[in-house]
């Protein structure tokens, strides 16, 4: 059964990107419609919301010089987009069929949806190591992360010793920016030899505070209030020991929300992310966009999601304007 309204533009999930994709569709007098998905463990927490939601104190979205709690910024998004004429719905899309129009896009609860388009901004996902404190002391500002260059900067973390899990790109990133602030870096990776590039490797390494512990799996999390050390298990001899740390960066790769698109058509890049094509945020079916993180393995960040929902609004009002949509 379908709702018989058909949506000018419907908008699937509620960060950075989809938020601002809603503030500009809604201004736009295109009567944006929401999916802002419900609260889930996938295996780690997700949220309405997004990533910014187990976020503490952000501190580098500009317009904030005081920093702002990540949660509280996300409240003030969908304020701004509900300011205008933006209707938001607390139900997943579990599945589209872009073969028809409108399209069809399939509620985890409730009737199909018809949508003339459609913003894809469902995010990604860090992956985490699946510990029960790791999540613990994540969710609860202890000093667990999944974004060094959202948190690292924070005074909790200044002078200390910190670790961050993974041998990537992103965990070299990560730990060289965390050397401008810790006493020491602890690269925590689980084989004897790196997958980042070379030149990564290298700029990292050549940081006087850094090092790597090679050969090493996180087995658990130690620490009430704040993380207060990490168990390692050697992954050649076994051995058990413990690294006082007072932050833990978790650098394993992240995964795009893209599952509900399987079968829709939409063509995704080799690691999962949404391919866009000619256009900014095009995909490669007319009148389908996509933005953000689910979209963008390189940048990652907030200010670059919102800017990205912004293109995508923009693309979708000249698309639908050349529909003779208005
Ligand atoms: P990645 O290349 O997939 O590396 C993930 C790392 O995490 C690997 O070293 C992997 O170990 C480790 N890992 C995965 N699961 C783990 C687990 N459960 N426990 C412990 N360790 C685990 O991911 P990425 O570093 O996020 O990079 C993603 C892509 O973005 C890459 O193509 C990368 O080149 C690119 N990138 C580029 C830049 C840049 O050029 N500036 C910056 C960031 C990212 P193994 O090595 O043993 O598999």
């Amino acid at each position: 059964m379908a709702d018989p309204i058909v949506h000018k533009v419907v908008i699937i999930g509620s960060g950075p990107a989809g938020w601002t994709a809603a503030i500009y569709a809604a201004r736009a007098q295109l009567q944006p419609v929401v999916y802002v998905g419900v609260p889930k463990q996938d295996p780690g927490p997700v949220l309405p919301g997004g990533q910014l939601m187990l976020t503490t104190e952000v501190e580098n979205y500009p317009g904030f010089p005081k920093g702002v709690m990540g949660p509280e910024l996300m409240d003030q998004f969908r304020a701004q987009a509900e300011r205008f004429e933006t209707t938001v719905v607390e139900d997943d899309i579990v599945r589209c069929d872009f073969s028809q129009r409108p399209f069809r896009l399939h509620r985890a609860d409730g009737p199909v949806v018809l949508a003339r388009s459609v913003i894809i901004a469902t995010g990604a996902q860090a992956n985490w190591l699946g510990l029960e404190n790791e999540m613990r002391l994540a969710v609860s500002g202890g000093g667990v992360s999944a974004c060094a260059v959202c948190d690292g900067a924070l005074p909790a973390f200044r002078g200390q010793e910190l670790a961050v899990v993974g041998g990537g790109d992103t965990a070299m990133e990560e730990a060289m920016y965390l050397t401008k602030f810790a006493s020491t870096v602890h690269v925590i990776h689980r084989r004897d030899s790196l997958r980042a590039s070379k030149i990564m490797q290298a700029r990292y390494l050549s940081r006087p505070n850094a090092k790597v512990l090679w050969n090493k799996a996180v087995v658990d999390v130690v620490g009430g209030e704040k993380i207060e050390a990490v168990v390692l298990e050697d992954t050649v001899t076994g051995e058990r020991s413990q690294l006082a740390v007072k932050g833990l960066f978790i650098a394993i790769g992240h995964t795009p929300a893209t599952k509900f698109l399987a079968g829709s058509g939409i063509e995704l890049t080799a690691k999962g992310y949404v391919a866009l094509h000619a256009r900014h945020s095009a995909t490669n079916i007319p009148g389908v966009f996509a933005a953000g993180d689910v979209a963008d393995a390189e940048y990652r960040q907030a200010v670059t999601a919102a800017g990205m929902g912004c293109q995508s609004a923009l693309d979708a009002e000249r698309w639908l304007a050349a529909q003779g949509v208005d």
